[in-house]
């Protein structure tokens, strides 16, 4: 019988333990959202034991599993499968988070970034299969990414590579300031996170909101879904901060092109539900930036990526 892989998509809400065939579909999964706030410990203990339950619930056992794969939502060290730090979890600070899943089982156990893992997703079984070489850009709250080079993940000596939600991509004075520290990150300057940043900002530049928003509107509130709504009634400000975004990604993604020149870049994450008007800005962006210096056909394409992604890649870091 083939054999099972168990992925783990630990994320800062919601945690995933799911059963996986080898060719990418799911036999069995279970969420829970109770990890949060619990010790390193305590969060290990509940992998654990859902892994034991959803073997138990279909007659399984440990033999039954090629391993454990696990995306973690922030920095870790991967040779040594150490965890670094985490936005998104409370602790996780020089956590021996494989070694500690590992002793409860009896098979391999793999931990990686959960950007790489989504990445991992569309190379083997999303819109990158078929191809050897791809860059996977995550733009959610915030941005990650995942480097797929001649068929494998590329890490970094660390295991940090891909942050291009920090390389920087806006210097003038006032750019807006990135969780870790700089001014103009490409994270900074167009996830979700900036987006009460740039309503603000364009705001007080005089631009006013068509938007029917309460007089004492607390811009902290504003999000993707805002900015879509009022994007999509021709609001002055939302229609500035979308193509704003739009454009930082596209030169986020002229930058990988430049450093990676690869055949295929993936765009995922929630703020791609801002759909076919942010794509084609994106790219014409991109276009305008890239114009002669493209030799051979480059595809910019959204992630077949849905909610069990960052499961489901996980699972498939076991097939690398
Ligand atoms: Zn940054």
């Amino acid at each position: 019988m083939e054999k099972f892989l168990c992925g783990v998509d630990l994320g800062g809400t919601k945690l995933s333990v799911g059963l996986i065939h080898p060719d990418g579909r799911i036999f069995d999964k279970v969420i829970v959202f109770d990890h949060v706030g619990k010790s390193e410990l305590q969060v290990v203990d509940l992998i654990s034991s859902l892994i034991r339950q959803l073997l138990n619930k279909n007659g399984l056992s440990e033999s039954d599993l090629k391993g454990i794969g696990i995306g973690f939502p922030g920095h870790l060290r991967y040779k040594e499968g150490i965890t670094l730090t985490s936005s998104n979890l409370k602790g996780f600070k020089n956590f021996p988070l494989r070694e500690n899943i590992g002793k409860n089982f009896h098979v391999p156990v793999l931990l990686d970034n959960d950007a790489n893992a989504q990445a991992f997703f569309d190379f083997k079984f999303g819109a990158g299969r078929g191809y050897d070489s791809l860059i996977f850009l995550t733009i959610s709250t915030g941005i990650g990414a995942g480097i797929i080079l001649d068929n494998k993940l590329y890490r970094g000596i660390t295991g940090t590579a891909g942050e291009f939600g920090h390389t920087i991509v806006e210097t003038s004075g006032d750019a807006p300031l990135c969780t870790c520290g700089n001014r103009g990150c490409l994270m900074a300057c167009a996830c979700g996170l900036s987006l009460p940043y740039h309503f603000k900002k364009k705001t007080e530049q005089g631009l006013k909101t068509t938007l029917p928003l309460p007089k004492d509107f607390d811009y902290s509130q504003v999000d993707g879904q805002l900015i879509m709504k009022g994007f999509e009634m021709n609001d002055p400000v939302s229609t500035a901060i979308f193509n704003d975004c739009a454009d930082y990604i596209g030169i986020g993604i002229y930058n990988i092109f430049q450093v990676f020149n690869p055949p295929i870049i993936v765009l995922g994450g929630g703020l791609m539900c801002w759909g076919e008007p942010y794509l084609s800005r994106i790219k014409s962006k991109f276009y305008l930036l890239a114009r002669d210096m493209i030799f051979d056909k480059i595809e910019i394409v959204e992630s077949e990526a849905k909610c069990d992604a960052g499961l489901i890649g996980a699972a498939a870091l076991l097939l690398e």
